[in-house]
């Protein structure tokens, strides 16, 4: 706080709140300012690639099968995402949100650099416009539109204040917006604390209306026995789990449930999941945390408890202090564990510096190519998702082995990285 009392004076609380008041605005321009520009430049560079696909694809500009311009462009992401620590798909979409601010809504892109616009407002207006279509005049009234609240108005207002402008400038009717909106669905996982998860999924609205009402009714039901302890929150998430899982091990639903998602085949799939414990915790000597495939630490109870007795789990021991894989338990798993299954446990993600996407839906790359004298052992094996494993060998993108195992990947403009490291 030191830095306060220099300009205000200590005593009068009133003038070092209003100072404080001050500098939280300052930084908060400034902070505007900034974004803009790494908006700004993370746009221009992208342009580059696409003009001078040379710099980013060297030798193999002249045998990438697809638009060098496209491939350029991606190889530049990715160099860009590696150097910001951030995904690459935050880099391409604060490259497009540029763009389309620029060029299409110029006057809150003006407002934008100039500090008057915070970061989170401008994104609002560039996910709105980069929704609209290119039609004359339609961009020019949107930016019109909403320029003065993206000024004035705080994030969730002006989201709502965004929506129904262009509900009002959109030329197509909301029927044929539906029929290409559907075709977005999806279901993702995200890791959360503490051994949880976020499953989300994008839904048709009817459907995503009809599921909740649903739960909640399974949900009502249950919570009227006696001995039901359980919040109507936690019985709508153990009813989900039970549905989507089609095992039960939830206890969220009664026989009739149950056997509606057995009919419907949930329970029919064979997926595995690896599990890996230090040895001791599984003798139940010590608590170090396991390793759910995918995820990431799970407590040791859990995993215990997942190993013990689901079939769908998969377990793997490792060693109490190198934490190096001792055991594959076969019994529980169809395919012996065979050296793909073994680098995809050791790897579990896409071993290109920062990328997400997991193991076993990704290319085994030698990182030592076959003709250059590099073996097919577990050394030379490594995961790269199909992006990543293009980008090296169609861009001027590299990777090495280093001694203690660990990936060096080399950018375009020669950055050195370190790849993904395993969780265990
Ligand atoms: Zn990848």
């Amino acid at each position: 706080m030191k830095e306060l009392l220099t300009a205000a004076d200590p005593a009068d609380p009133e003038v070092r709140i209003e100072w404080g008041m001050a500098r939280a605005e300052v930084a908060r321009r400034a902070a505007a300012i900034a974004a803009a520009e790494q908006f700004a430049a993370i746009a221009e560079i992208l342009a580059e690639a696409r003009e001078h696909p040379e710099i980013f694809l060297g030798q193999a500009l002249h045998h990438v099968p697809t638009d060098a311009a496209d491939f350029a462009e991606r190889s530049a992401v990715a160099d860009l995402a590696v150097r910001l620590q951030l995904s690459e798909s935050v880099v391409r979409n604060q490259g497009a949100q540029a763009m389309a601010l620029r060029t299409r809504t110029p006057r809150v892109w003006q407002a934008f650099r100039d500090g008057e616009i915070p970061l989170a407002n401008a994104g609002v207006v560039a996910e709105v416009v980069l929704t609209l279509p290119q039609v004359p005049g339609l961009s020019e009234a949107f930016d019109a539109a909403v320029v003065d609240g993206a000024r004035r108005m705080t994030t969730p207002r002006l989201r709502e204040r965004v929506r129904v402008i262009r509900e009002r400038l959109h030329p197509e009717t909301l029927a044929e917006r539906n029929g290409r909106a559907r075709e977005q669905r999806r279901v993702w996982l995200e890791a959360d604390r503490d051994g949880m998860c976020w499953l989300s999924a994008l839904l048709p609205a009817e459907s995503g209306q009809r599921a909740m009402a649903r739960l909640d009714a399974v949900a009502l039901s249950l919570a009227a026995a006696p001995a039901e302890t359980r919040t109507l929150a936690q019985l709508r998430a153990d009813i989900a789990a039970d549905l989507l899982t089609g095992d039960g091990t939830g206890g969220g639903i009664g026989g009739a449930e149950a056997g509606a998602a057995r009919a419907a085949g949930a329970g029919a799939v064979g997926v595995t999941v690896a599990v890996t414990v230090p040895v001791l915790s599984l003798l139940g000597v010590s608590d170090a945390p396991a390793t759910l495939e995918g995820y990431g630490p799970i407590d040791a109870e859990t995993a215990r408890r997942l190993t013990a007795r689901a079939p769908s789990f998969q377990r793997i021991l490792t060693h109490p202090v190198t934490g190096t894989v001792l055991d594959i338990d076969r019994s529980s798993y169809r395919v012996p564990a065979d050296l793909k299954r073994w680098a995809e446990l050791r790897d579990q993600r896409c071993q290109f510096a920062g990328c997400g996407r997991r193991a076993r839906d990704c290319d085994l790359d030698h990182v030592t190519a076959w003709a250059d004298g590099g073996v097919t052992g577990i050394g030379n094996l490594v995961h790269l998702c199909r992006h990543h494993h293009r980008l090296k060998h169609e861009s001027r993108w590299s990777s090495q082995r280093a001694p203690d195992g660990a990936i060096h990947w080399t950018s375009p403009t020669g950055e050195v990285h370190l790849g993904n490291p395993p969780p265990f």
